[in-house]
Order: structure tokens, then sequence, then C-alpha cells
């Protein structure tokens, strides 16, 4: 029986210098700088290298939460901008976007429901954020002729640059770092006592925060926590990674998301590199016949791809004791919707803000909320990411049957019954959501709606409506294509043309 946490918490260790490690200790420092952190990391076993892709929570976590300075980040990560997801996804047509913005609850002056009642699968977009995308384009430009700067986007950052930043601000912040690899750790009646190293140093700690990625070395392995498994509702298990370098390609400021045989492929891209990766279910397809499909599909791949293997689930405590796991290390679905970023980012923010309300602490009850909160946040994604599969008619395969037939969509239930009932009415919106998900009605809008899943009130919009939702439409088509592109944003940040508020 692991107790609470009786003493004050001075010191933190952070076992893990990947993305989640990293972010852990740079928030618990800039926000608790009277404490301790230290980071112990292992350069043999490296960090795993891939998430490229974020949501609005993470611009938000860096600029608002952290006050941290974007010209900073910017200069040093070298991000690209992402306004959302394309889908190569539903109906055998040009996909559909899922912008940051509310575009399909969005209720037009002149019209008598929301936008997502008048979608169909012809729909170029359905915003000026989704015209952006549609024209690859990042940000409107403002009746003065400069950039709309909004902060309705996420990034695309290279993950070696992102650890690269994130290291440097660690650094500046007092991080402090432990090369070495953990080969011992030592228990006491809180938890974990000391971690001990392959030559023999031992670093001991008050607070525990476990971010050694699938290892799960201090919650999975150490404490025993029981893990909860996501394989009814998300069937992937491999991805196969490579890429090609940028040539005369514009650079699209949105991630693709393409129906694959067994799965779906990503590209994502950089500024000088675009990154192509095919997550698949290996019940479905072998890894030789993954990589034929995804060489065929992508000819110009240009390194040697890379085959990664993960399950999805999560722990079903995240913090125990004196370990608080944050990361691969607690939890992982597959990177449909990119959240993995967003989730350590709101883990490591509650973490911080538990730390300092419990003025280092933190109660049995602050600890129940932070277990109940976080995994909540874990089922939610589940259930967002169960409806992509469920209800994509796109390719008719094993696999794709097998997702019809087979995918629980456990807490998406109630919300999808509601939709097939009602369409995508906006009275959903109060009740079947709790404020704390991320994807919220919208998110839910895009996914049923860009899939063309059929639903009992289907409006035909009389004449006048529908003349309003043409002329809109081919309004904001011309606002997205003078919109500005990625690269001429980049050159304006470099020439410090663009003042961050
Ligand atoms: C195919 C794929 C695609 C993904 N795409 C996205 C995406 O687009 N967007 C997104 O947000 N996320 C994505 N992710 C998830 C993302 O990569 C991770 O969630 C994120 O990088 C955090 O990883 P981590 O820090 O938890 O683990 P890791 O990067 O694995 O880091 C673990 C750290 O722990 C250290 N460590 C482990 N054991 C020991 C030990 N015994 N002693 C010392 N050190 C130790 C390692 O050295 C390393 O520093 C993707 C994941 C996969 C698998």
């Amino acid at each position: 029986m692991v107790m609470n946490i009786s003493r004050k918490i001075e010191k933190v260790v952070v076992l893990g210098g990947g993305s989640a490690g990293l972010i852990a200790a740079l928030t618990v420092k800039k926000m608790l700088p009277e404490l301790k952190v230290e980071v112990v990391h292992s350069v043999e076993l490296g960090v795993i290298g891939v998430g490229e892709g974020t949501t609005a929570a993470f611009p938000r976590h860096f600029f608002e939460y952290l006050k941290m300075d974007p010209m900073g980040f910017y200069l040093g990560a070298e991000p690209v901008w992402k306004m959302g997801i394309h889908f190569k996804w539903g109906p055998q047509t040009q996909g559909f976007y899922y912008s940051f913005q509310h575009e399909y609850k969005s209720r037009w002056p002149e019209m008598s429901r929301n936008t997502g009642f008048y979608c169909t699968e012809q729909t170029p977009w359905l915003g000026i954020a989704s015209a952006c995308m549609a024209h690859n384009k990042v940000f409107p430009r403002k009746p003065d002729g400069s950039p709309h700067f909004h902060k309705g986007h996420a990034f695309h950052i290279e993950n070696i640059k992102l650890i690269g930043w994130l290291t440097g601000e660690c650094r500046r912040a007092g991080v402090e770092f432990t090369e070495g690899k953990v080969s011992r750790v030592e228990r006491g009646a809180e938890g974990v006592e000391f971690l001990e190293l392959e030559d023999g140093r031992q670093v001991a700690g008050d607070l525990f925060v476990d971010a050694s990625g699938f290892r799960s070395e201090l919650l999975g392995r150490t404490m025993g926590e029981e893990y909860i498994s996501f394989e009814k509702s998300l069937f992937c298990d491999h991805a196969v990674i490579a890429g090609w370098p940028r040539t005369t390609e514009p650079v699209q400021p949105y991630t693709v998301a393409e129906t694959m045989d067994a799965g779906w492929c990503w590209r994502i891209d950089h500024e000088h590199w675009i990154n192509r990766g095919y997550v698949y279910s290996s019940r479905f397809i072998s890894d030789e016949d993954a990589l034929a499909e995804f060489r065929r599909k992508n000819p110009k791949l240009a390194n040697e791809p890379r085959v990664v293997r993960f399950k999805s689930g999560r722990y079903k405590r995240q913090w125990v004791g004196n370990v608080v796991g944050i990361g691969n290390a607690v939890g992982f679905v597959e990177p449909l919707e990119a959240t993995a970023l967003q989730v350590i980012c709101v883990e490591s923010s509650t973490l911080a803000d538990t730390l300092k309300d419990s003025l280092c602490e933190p109660t049995p009850s602050l600890i129940d909320l932070y277990n109940r909160y976080n995994s909540r946040q874990w089922d939610d994604i589940r259930d967002f990411l169960s409806i992509h599969y469920a209800f994509n008619r796109r390719l008719d395969t094993p696999f794709w049957r097998a997702c019809q037939e087979e995918t629980d969509i456990a807490g998406a239930a109630e919300i999808v019954r509601f939709y097939q009932e009602n369409g995508p009415s906006l009275v959903a919106d109060a009740v079947l959501f709790d404020p704390t998900n991320s994807f919220g009605l919208e998110g839910y809008l895009a996914m049923l709606v860009g899939q063309g899943v059929p639903h009992g009130k289907p409006w035909s919009p009389p004449p006048a409506e529908a003349k309003v939702w043409r002329d809109r439409l081919a309004a904001y088509g011309q606002h997205g294509a003078r919109g500005y592109s990625a690269e001429e944003c980049l050159s304006l940040i470099r020439a410090g043309k663009i003042k961050f508020s």
C-alpha cells in the first residue's frame, strides 16, 4: 500500500529527456522557480523522435500559460503553422478540412441554421480558415494588406528541433540535467526513494515525474499501476515513417490525414522537409506490405523508412504516491489528431497548478482530482478518434470493414446517436459535452458531417439561403486565395515585421 506524500516537495526529479520530460520540467520550473528540478535521461536509449504535429493547446501553453517569448520559439524551433487537418476521409470527394476555428458550429445572420446543416460532399470550405487552408495560405489579409495573425493555429515542428529548443529553455530556466541510464529504482513508503544509474550514482527527490516513454519505468514497472487498453476502439499499433526534402512544393499549412488500405497516412510539412507516416494495424497488414503500399503511394521518399510500434491505452491513475506519469509513460493514443503534445502540456500545467495551490504539499483530494481530470482527457480522445474509424467509408478493405463493424465508440455513443437523429444541431452542445472536452461539438460535427454520416433531419435550404451560402463560400474562397502563405509569414517574422502582443 503506497502512502500519500507526507513531506513538502522541494525537489522534483524528471526521468526522461523527450518532449514529455522537457515540457514537464520547464513548466514546473517556470511556474515554481523555488523548486529544484533535475532531468535524468539516457543518450543511449534516446527519444522516440516522432511527434511533429500539435494542436492550438501548444501555443496557448507556451505563450499564454508560461508567457514565453514567441520570437525565441520561432527562431529556435523553426516551426511552420498548422491551421488544421485535411481529411482525405469519408465519401470519395476532395475530403474535408477540420480547422482550429468554429466553422461547423457558426451561424451566419442570414441563415436559419448553423453551417453544418448546409454542407454537402461538394462543399470545398466553410469559413475563412478552411478557405485559407484550401489555398495553402496561413493567415488571411486584413483590409490594410497586413496578415491577420490570429491565435487559431498550431504548429508543425521537427521533433529534433523541438527537443533542442526545449533543452535550451530548460537550462535557461535553471533545470539541471543528469545523463545516464537508470538501472534500479529504490522503493519507499511513498513510492520512490531514489533512482540508481548504471554507474552507481543515485538521484533522490521528493516527487518523481515518470516521462520515460513507453518503458514507463516508474509508474508501470516500479509502481505496477494497472493499464487500460484502448484496443477495442483503436486498432492501429504500428507506423512506418519517412519523408523527402522540399524543393519547389509550397508549404501546406495543415496536416493531411489520408485513408490507406489498413490505416492512414499523415503528411506533415516543414520548411525544408516533408514528413510522411503510415499508421496501420498489424492485424490486417504486415510490415513488408505496409512498407510496399507506403512506397507505392509516396514515390518521392528519400530516406530509409523506420517502423515504430505502439499501443493505445492509459494507466488507470497518472499520479500514484510520489510518482506522476507524463507523456507516453502514462498513456498513448495513435496520432490521428496529433494530441500527445497537447496532453503533455495539460498534464504539465495541471501538475504545476496542483503544486502551487497546495503550497507543494498536495492533498489526497487534489491528487484524486488530478487523476480524474487526466483520465478523462485520455478517454475523450479515444472516443473522438473512434468515430474517425467507425464512419470512414472511403475504402472497402478488410481493415475498414472491421472498423465499421467492430469499433467500440465508447463514450461517443450518445453524441453519435443524437447526431443520427437530429443532425448537426447545436442543441447538443451544452448537455453532451463536458467543458474540458478539447474537441467539443465542433470537432464532432467536423468528423460526422465531413464523413457524410447520414442523419434524420437533412435540410434543403430555400433559394434565398442557398444563394447566401454560395455567395459566402465564393467570397471566402477569394479571401482565402489572397491570404499569406507560410513562406511569406516566415520571411515577415525573420525580418522582425510581426509584432507579438
Ligand atoms: C507514430 C507516432 C506518431 C506521433 N505523432 C505525433 C504527433 O504528430 N503529435 C504529437 O503531439 N505526438 C505525436 N506522437 C507522440 C509523441 O511522439 C510523444 O508523445 C512525445 O514525443 C513524448 O514522448 P515521451 O517524451 O513521452 O517519450 P520519449 O521521447 O520516448 O522519451 C523518453 C525519455 O526517457 C528516457 N529514458 C527511458 N528509460 C530510461 C532509463 N531507464 N534511464 C534513463 N532514461 C530513460 C529516454 O532516454 C528519453 O529521454 C507520435 C507518436 C508515434 C508513435
